[in-house]
């Protein structure tokens, strides 16, 4: 089973949370806040190989698809 790594887009806490197949963002519940705002980061491989290489590592999104940005 993954462990996904998400953000709160509420309160903007990080937490790490197991999920399973056919599950959406949209079920994760912040474990801060209670508010169902995660939004799904990069797997913590791409943070790690981010903070390792100068960031040459770089994804042209923010790990969602559809989140308002235009
Ligand atoms: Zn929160």
């Amino acid at each position: 089973m993954p462990l996904y790594e998400y953000r709160c887009r509420a309160c903007g806490h990080r937490f790490e949370e197991l999920q399973r197949l056919g599950e959406s963002a949209e079920k994760v519940t912040c474990p801060e806040c209670g508010e169902r705002q995660a939004e799904r980061q990069l797997s913590t491989f791409a943070a790690a190989a981010a903070s390792g290489s100068l960031g040459s590592f770089s994804s042209g999104g923010r790990g969602g698809c559809g989140s308002g940005f235009t």
